[in-house]
């Protein structure tokens, strides 16, 4: 898809905010600095529409990205932040489990998880609850660029064994900076539209 039309919509705090356009939604979850925004930005070939941000954790809100009238990418305030206090971590969950649960416009989600490190007790607990929940994401190993070769495929190896993926399950290394990983990321949009 050739994005000739990218704009924030809202950066919604409640359901009441969200767009009632009903177009089809793509979720991004991820924890803070796992490169959220970036990945909007790479895959619209826009600079700066998503906030990047150095203040890891600092936008509790779920920022809706309209694309070509087409559908939005709802980018989800990043979890386990060390810092935010107990109430705002509740206050996380109750959010995002309300969307994800109920939210019908939602027809994709990807779980961001940095390639370099072994996924963390949040990412583990975030891909559970999705699972569980019968909501499997497709897998995002970003910040691919840093590694070698050799240390992507055992980045691969590594999270599928965390999470233990099957050999269906989609897991997709992805790079800002080399764009790899940038059209098979479009493909599994276009397959869902
Ligand atoms: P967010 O908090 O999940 O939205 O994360 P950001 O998109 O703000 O990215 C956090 C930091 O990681 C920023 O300094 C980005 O420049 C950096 N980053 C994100 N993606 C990549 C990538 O693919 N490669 C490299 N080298 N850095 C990245």
């Amino acid at each position: 898809m050739k994005v000739t039309k990218a704009e924030i919509v809202i950066s919604a705090v409640a359901e009441a905010q969200y767009p009632d356009d009903n177009l089809p939604e793509i979720v991004l979850l991820g924890r803070s600095n796992v490169g959220k925004s970036t990945f909007v930005n790479t895959l619209i070939e826009r600079r700066s529409l998503a906030r990047t941000s150095s203040q890891p954790g600092k936008t509790q809100t779920m920022n809706f990205y309209r694309i070509n009238d087409v559908f939005y990418f709802v980018d989800m305030p990043g979890y386990g932040y060390a810092k935010a206090s107990k109430t705002e971590r509740e206050k996380w969950g109750k959010m995002i489990e309300k969307y994800l649960r109920n939210r019908e416009n939602a027809v994709l989600i990807f779980q961001l998880i940095d390639s370099r490190h072994e996924p963390s007790e949040d990412d583990l607990l975030m891909y559970e609850w999705l699972i569980y929940y019968d909501l499997k994401p497709v897998i995002i190993g970003t910040k691919a660029d840093k590694l070698s070769k050799t240390n992507q495929k055992k980045a691969v190896n590594r999270i599928a064994k965390s999470l233990n993926l099957k050999k269906s399950d989609e897991l997709i290394l992805f790079s800002a900076e080399t764009k790899l990983g940038k059209d098979e990321v479009w493909e599994c949009i276009h397959n869902v539209l």
